[in-house]
């Protein structure tokens, strides 16, 4: 029998990881994906963190399961291979070099964008290595107003993008982003959108939960409201168990409802 779910797509903090549950990934979700990676699915933890903060946080997670793919700062594939995780090159210059030249464009007025958050908020603005623009703001209302005022900046600058995740913010390519980097996954290991399951629960999630993309979407009880409302308008599952409980009543339901049972795939071991 053919496998419903072919890649399984986490986002990373609050999806599948839970800083402050013990543990912070449930037993049963380790179980599961790792059942389905061994009957030949693929799992992708598809983060806004770096490379770096990410594997830190894994190696003390002390996980069961290993990611077959990493989507990090929602650009960057890299693909595990043996001991380590490798660039996808071909994507991964091509994305840096985009990014090069866009934030290059958007360099002259970085005084004034800083100049108005500041003067405005008690927030922090800062460059990093991936956007000449970050922002921690110091709640989601003051979030929301700066996302405001950087949405209109965005209008006037072809294919800038603002990524937004809670207080945090940042500018990208519209061309990267959690959902096209899960496209190239699934476009390079030949997936069709009908076999990818794709789960999160914030607003930089909502690009790879879109419907153009795949078939199945989940979301855990502690997702943000837009995030629900659109997993549920496009007829995915919105559970009512957080964080990765949230997922794995997911995946369970893909599986029950597409009559998969080899191996009690369905059941709690
Ligand atoms: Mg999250």
């Amino acid at each position: 029998m053919s496998l419903p779910i072919r890649l399984i797509s986490t986002d990373f903090d609050g999806t599948f990881y839970a800083e402050f549950e013990n543990p912070p990934v449930p037993m049963d979700l380790q179980i599961l994906i790792g059942r389905l990676q061994q009957q030949g699915a693929r799992w992708v933890i598809n983060t806004g963190r770096d490379l770096s903060s990410l594997m830190e946080t894994l190696g003390r997670a002390h996980l069961s399961i290993h990611p077959d793919y990493l989507v990090v700062v929602e650009r960057e594939i890299y693909v595990h291979e043996g001991s380590r995780y490798a660039p996808h090159q071909a994507w991964n210059s091509e994305c840096t070099r985009m990014h090069r030249e866009l934030f290059a464009r958007v360099e002259p007025d970085l005084p004034e964008l800083f100049e108005w958050v500041n003067g405005r908020f008690k927030a922090s603005v800062y460059s990093d290595p991936y956007s000449p623009f970050c922002l921690i703001a110091e709640n989601n209302d003051d979030a929301d107003a700066i996302e405001e005022f950087l949405t209109r900046y965005c209008g006037r600058i072809p294919n800038l993008a603002l990524v937004r995740n809670d207080v945090y913010a940042r500018f990208s390519h519209d061309a990267y982003s959690k959902g096209t980097a899960l496209g190239e996954i699934a476009r390079q290991r030949g997936d069709s959108g009908d076999q990818v399951l794709a789960a999160g629960d914030h607003l930089n999630d909502l690009g790879m939960l879109s419907r153009n993309y795949w078939r199945w979407r989940v979301a855990p009880s502690n997702a943000i409201e837009p995030v629900k409302t659109a997993v549920r308008n496009q007829g995915g599952y919105v559970s009512n168990e957080p964080h990765g409980a949230g997922v794995a009543r997911g995946i369970e339901r893909v599986l029950k409802s597409t009559e998969t049972s080899t191996d009690g795939l369905n059941s709690k071991a």
